[in-house]
This record gives C-alpha cells, sequence and structure tokens, in this order.
C-alpha cells in the first residue's frame, strides 16, 4: 500500500455543482408551481371552455323552444283569425243575400286588415275562387279537391296561390340568393316560392249548410315585423350576458335552406342589410332538412360563428319546407374565454412572483443561522477560538443546530484551555524535577569529590604519619646525642660552639614543630573527638582568647560582627585548630598595629561562613597561587603547613577555605562550614 494514500477523500474535493440549498429550496417550491399552474389552468381552460358551450347550447335549445311557441302561437292567431272571417256575420250574409256578392271584395279587405292577416282567399264549395282581399281573382282559378280542407300550418304556396296575392305583397317573395360560404352548391339564384303560415276554414250558414271555403294567412318571406317580434320575445333587451361586447342573439326563418326572414346583419353588423337570400351550411341543411334533426351546435352564419339551434318547419303534408332557427353571437364568449386566458395566466404569473419572493426571503431567514454557522466555523479555524454563532432568532432544527454548535465550541474551548493548563503544570514540573536532578547530581559529584579527596588525604595522612614517625626517632637519636656531646664538652667546651649547637637546636625544634603539625593533621581521630553543633561566632570568640598573649604586644584593633544564626557541624577542636592558624597568620601580617575584624554570617542555603580580615599588606598575586600548598612560607620559622592542613580539616567536613585581598589593602580569609543542628 502507497504509504502516502490517505484512507479518506480530500476534504478539499470540490462538489459538482454550485447550487445553493436556498435555491434548491426555491426550485423546489416553485417547481411544483411551474408544473402544477400551468395544467391547472389549461384544466380550468378545458372545464370552463366545455362549461360555457354546454351553457350556450342549453341556453339555445331553450331559446329554440321559446321561438317555436311563439312561432306556433302566431299560427295558432293565423288559425283563430281566418276562423273568425269565417265565422263572421258580414260574411255570412254576403254570401247568402243575393247580390251582396259584388261586395266581398272590400269586406274580405277590411276583414283581413282587422284581422291582420295579409291575404284571405274564399273559395266556393266546389273550390271555385270566389273572391280574395286584394280583389286578384283569376275567372277560372278553382283549388284542387282537398286543397280546402279545415287545416292550421305553415306551407309553400302553391304558384296559382301565389299569383292570388296582391302585388304589394308578391314583391316580398323573391329572394335573390346570395352566394355563401359553405352552403350546397345550387344552379338557381333566387328563391321565388313564398312561405306562409296559413289556415282554412269551412264557412258555414245560420242552418248549417257549407257555403264556402275560406283559406287566410300570413306571407312569411320578408316579414321583418314578425321576425323582430320573435326576437324581442326570445332575446329582450338585457337578457344576454356580455352586451358590451356586442353579444347578441339571432333569429331566423328558412325556406328550404334561404334566409327569407331574419335579423342577421351581413357584415357583422355593420350595415342595416339583413342577411336574406344567404343560406345554411351544407352540414346544418343535410342534418335538419334532410334527416330532420333538431340541430345544437356551433354554426358559421353568413359570416361570423354562432351557437346556434335549427329546427325544422314541417307543413300539413308533412314534408320539410324550411327551417326556424335562433342563435347567440359567439365572439363575445371567446372573448371571455380568452380574457379568463389572459387573467388565469396574469394570476399563474403573479402567484410565481409572489411564491417566489416570499420563498427567497423565508429561504434567506432559514438559512442565515447556517450562514452564521460557517463564517463562525471559519472564524474558528483561522484561530478565533472564542468566535461563536450568538443569538439566533429561529427556533426550529437550524436555530438548535447553531445553539448547539455555541456549546460544543464552548466545550472545545474549555477543553483546548484544560489541556494548554496541563501542558504548561507538566512543563513546570519537568522542569522542577530536572532541576531537582540536577542539584541531586551536583550533590553526587561533590559527595564523589569529597570523597575521592578524603581517600586522598587519607592516603597522604598515612604517608605523612609512616614519615613523621620515621623522622621522629632520628631526631630523638640526634637530640640524645647533641645532649651527650654537651655533657662531654662542658660549659667551656659548650661555649666555643655554642652558635653551632645553637643552630642545631633550632633546627631540631623546627623538625619537631613539622613532625608534630604533619601528625596532627595525619591521625586527626587522635585529637578530634566527636562532632558537634558550634556557634561559630562562639567558636571565633573563643580562638580569639587563644592568641589574646599575641595580641596583648600589640596596638591591634579587633572589631567584631557575629551574624550567623546557624551552628556548624565539626569538631570543636578542629576548628579551634583552624581559626586559631588564622588569627595568627592576620596577627603576623599586621605586626604592631591594625584592625583585626572577625565576622560571620549566614550563606546560601545551608551554609555559615566564617571571615578573618586583617589590614596587613595583603596577598600578592604568586602568593595567592600558592598559599594552601604544603610547605609554602613566607615567614621566618614558618613551616608552610597551617593553610594546607586547616584546608584539609575543612574540606574533611565538606567545607572550603578562599582567600583573598581587602579592598582597602589587607586579606580576608573566609573559611564556609556546612551547617549543623543547633
Ligand atoms: P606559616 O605560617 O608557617 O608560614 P602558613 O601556611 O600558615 O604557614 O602560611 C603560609 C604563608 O602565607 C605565610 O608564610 C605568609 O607568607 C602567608 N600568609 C598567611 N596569612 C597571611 C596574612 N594574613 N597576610 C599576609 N600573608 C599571609
Amino acid at each position: 500500500m502507497d504509504p502516502h494514500a490517505s484512507p479518506h477523500p480530500p476534504a478539499t474535493a470540490a462538489p459538482r455543482t454550485r447550487l445553493s440549498i436556498r435555491n434548491k429550496l426555491l426550485a423546489m417550491v416553485l417547481l411544483p408551481l411551474v408544473g402544477v399552474l400551468p395544467l391547472l389552468g389549461a384544466f380550468l381552460l378545458w372545464w370552463g371552455d366545455e362549461g360555457i358551450d354546454r351553457l350556450l347550447l342549453t341556453k339555445v335549445r331553450s331559446d329554440l323552444a321559446v321561438a317555436q311557441g311563439y312561432f306556433e302561437r302566431v299560427l295558432g292567431e293565423v288559425g283563430a283569425s281566418t276562423g273568425t272571417v269565417a265565422e263572421s256575420h258580414a260574411l255570412n250574409r254576403a254570401l247568402v243575400e243575393p247580390g251582396a256578392m259584388a261586395d266581398l271584395t272590400p269586406l274580405l279587405a277590411r276583414l283581413a286588415r282587422r284581422e291582420r292577416l295579409d291575404f284571405i282567399h274564399l273559395h266556393a264549395p266546389d273550390g271555385t275562387l270566389l273572391a280574395t282581399e286584394s280583389g286578384t281573382a283569376p275567372a277560372a282559378a278553382k283549388a284542387p279537391p282537398g286543397r280546402l280542407a279545415e287545416r292550421t300550418g305553415v306551407e309553400v304556396l302553391p304558384p296559382a296561390e301565389l299569383a292570388l296575392l296582391p302585388a304589394a305583397l308578391r314583391q316580398r317573395v323573391p329572394v335573390p340568393l346570395v352566394p355563401t360560404r359553405s352552403a350546397a352548391p345550387t344552379a338557381s339564384t333566387v328563391e321565388s316560392r313564398a312561405m306562409v303560415l296559413r289556415a282554412t276554414r269551412a264557412v258555414r250558414g245560420a242552418d248549417g249548410q257549407l257555403l264556402g271555403h275560406l283559406s287566410g294567412g300570413v306571407l312569411l318571406n320578408r316579414n321583418l315585423a314578425l321576425i323582430d317580434h320573435i326576437n324581442e320575445i326570445v332575446y329582450p333587451e338585457g337578457s344576454l350576458p356580455f352586451s358590451q361586447w356586442g353579444s347578441r342573439g339571432t333569429v331566423t326563418l328558412f325556406l328550404d335552406d334561404v334566409r327569407i326572414s331574419t335579423n342577421v346583419r351581413l357584415f357583422g353588423g355593420e350595415t342595416q342589410d339583413r342577411a336574406i337570400g344567404t343560406r345554411v351550411s351544407q352540414t346544418v341543411r343535410d342534418a335538419v332538412l334532410g334527416r330532420g334533426h333538431t340541430w345544437l351546435d356551433r354554426a358559421f352564419v353568413v359570416d361570423e360563428w354562432y351557437v346556434s339551434g335549427y329546427q325544422p318547419l314541417v307543413d300539413s303534408a308533412g314534408r320539410r319546407i324550411g327551417m326556424l332557427y335562433v342563435g347567440i353571437l359567439e365572439q363575445p364568449f371567446t372573448q371571455l374565454k380568452y380574457v379568463a386566458l389572459a387573467s388565469i395566466s396574469a394570476l399563474f404569473i403573479a402567484v410565481m412572483v409572489v411564491a417566489a419572493f416570499v420563498s427567497l426571503r423565508w429561504a434567506r431567514a432559514i438559512f442565515r443561522p447556517l450562514e452564521q454557522m460557517e463564517a463562525t466555523m471559519q472564524q474558528v479555524e483561522g484561530g478565533a477560538m472564542d468566535a461563536r454563532v450568538g443569538a439566533v432568532a429561529s427556533g426550529d432544527e437550524i436555530g438548535r443546530l447553531a445553539r448547539h454548535l455555541d456549546r460544543l465550541l464552548g466545550v472545545v474551548d474549555e477543553h483546548t484551555r484544560e489541556l494548554r493548563r496541563w501542558n504548561a503544570e507538566l512543563d513546570a514540573k519537568v522542569a522542577q524535577r530536572t532541576l531537582a536532578l540536577e542539584e541531586r547530581t551536583r550533590a553526587l559529584e561533590e559527595a564523589q569529590q569529597q570523597l575521592v579527596r578524603s581517600e586522598k588525604l587519607a592516603t597522604v595522612g598515612q604517608l605523612t604519619a609512616s614519615i613523621a614517625h620515621e623522622v621522629n626517632n632520628p631526631i630523638a637519636v640526634i637530640q640524645g646525642n647533641l645532649d651527650l656531646m654537651r655533657e662531654l664538652l662542658g660549659p667551656q667546651g659548650q661555649a666555643c660552639v655554642a652558635s653551632e649547637f645553637k643552630l642545631v637546636d633550632e633546627q631540631i625544634e623546627r623538625m619537631r614543630l613539622v613532625v608534630t603539625q604533619l601528625l596532627q593533621f595525619a591521625r586527626p581521630t587522635e585529637y578530634a573527638g566527636y562532632v558537634e553543633a558550634l556557634d561559630p561566632t562562639r567558636a571565633l570568640d573563643e580562638g580569639l582568647v587563644l592568641v589574646d598573649h599575641l595580641l596583648a604586644r600589640t596596638g591591634i584593633q579587633v572589631q567584631r560582627d557575629g551574624q550567623a544564626t546557624r551552628s556548624v557541624a565539626i569538631n570543636r577542636q578542629e576548628l579551634q585548630q583552624v581559626l586559631v592558624n588564622l588569627l595568627v597568620n592576620a596577627l603576623h601580617a599586621m605586626g604592631q598595629g591594625g584592625t583585626l575584624r572577625l565576622s560571620t554570617r549566614d550563606a546560601g542555603a545551608d551554609g555559615v561562613e566564617i571571615a578573618v580580615a586583617d589590614t596587613g599588606p595583603g596577598l600578592a598575586p604568586e602568593t595567592l597561587a600558592r598559599l594552601f600548598q604544603p610547605f609554602f612560607t613566607a615567614k621566618k620559622g614558618g613551616t608552610g603547613l597551617g593553610l594546607w592542613i586547616s584546608r584539609g580539616i575543612v574540606e574533611r567536613y565538606g567545607g572550603d577555605i578562599v582567600a583573598a585581598n581587602r579592598e582597602g589593602g589587607g586579606a580576608v580569609f573566609t573559611v564556609r562550614l556546612k551547617t549543623g543542628a543547633a
């Protein structure tokens, strides 16, 4: 395995997409809206469209029923009017009374006006035409059998009867065909037939005999008054919604497929021209006239779309001769749909915008704590351990997370501080132990040196002891022989060599002194008793007493400064020997006058210093260098062993003696000793 390979992927690997959570949330909110709202809009439109269509068709169906009802009422009125004329007394009398026949035409004209009939034809019981209201009566005109049976209905006038109509009425009949889109193809250019509402009644005398047949009717071709009236009844003012968008109702009477009477205007109702002569589409024609269905659907009428209802008009023989039509202009409702579509779209966009705005604001509020947390963690990473998210307004999971992070950071900070504290304590302990170890090592080294020195001293002691011993015997022999020579020479002889004897005595004495001192050093146990705790100041005073006889002969001043509070552990005689040696040296150095300064003080952790200072000549550098060597002396009669032995004694107790020159002149010898229990 590669030792450098990390088991974890690198933490800095950049995410593939940089879409922030806020944008993701926004997408989450808006995507359903984008997906669902258009669907909802489309459904609403479809549903509204369907609903409006159904509603309109239902309305047209009922409008058609109303129109049909009114049409039948008019037909009934035609029947009733014709009946009234047939039963009128005047007509009866005119038919019964001889000679009154000549007055028939004016009578019929009057009755027709009164009963609002367009025409009245009077036939004899045998069918011969007797009179018409307009006076147009061809002599040979005779109705075919069965034509005069009593009935009321809509019918197409046969050409013979058409000819009976007055000229003014006949003028209304021919309808020039207007070429119409999607109408059934035709070769003819004019519809010259007349469609009428007609009733036929028998005219009977008082005794019930048949006097004749009366037929009265109303011409439907270009009967604008009738069609406008039907329109007013079916579509009274304000009955249609969206009149501000031009909604309007239309009514038409068709003869076959040709509009013979209508309120449909040509070219979008801009002109007063009615669409008379235009034709219905082939589809409607086939359905209504061909198959006898009632047509309820949108249909293209003249030049606009209408929600239409067509119903066949059937004559008394059962033939479908024409159609009754009602319709509502579709355009305002289409406009309504467009307005609805635009409104829904606008609403949709508004909802999207508001949703985006609200969700953005909300997302910002939700993610502010997250951003604060990220900033805080970056600060902490940068070393600001006391950085915190702080107060967060939201109490939701993210808010709790932020507070949790703060607590966590607090705990981590606390632990870090504790670790640092431990670390510092550990460092201090290590330093302490190291110091202690160093001290011990030093003590060990000292002890080691002490041991070596002691061993050396012991060896030197043994050596000097044996030498001293070896020297003592020859001295005794020399001394004995010298005494013998004195006896042999007698007083005179002695006088001759007195100075030689004196020299020999002195040298023998000196040898004795050296040997004595060497033996003192070599066999300390002979002199030293036990080690005790001594007051250094007192020991110094006692030493001074011992050299008192030397001091007495001089004018030397003594100053004492005993400050030591500790005691020293040493044998009394040995300390005394050391101090006396130093005192004697000082007195020797000063001669007849000066100041001897004696002081003690506590030194270091466990030491005492005893200083003997004089105002003598001080120590020359070469003296200082050799001061503690054995047999170094600058004194007449000195052995040069005093300082060497003193240092040996003090070192045996772990102490030391140092010599130095004083600033104002003179020398100072300082004895350093370890303290002992008081
Ligand atoms: P000794 O006294 O027998 O000479 P020491 O060892 O006591 O032997 O002294 C060695 C020498 O050190 C002395 O001879 C003297 O020259 C010198 N010395 C000692 N003490 C003093 C002092 N206080 N002032 C000046 N010289 C001194």
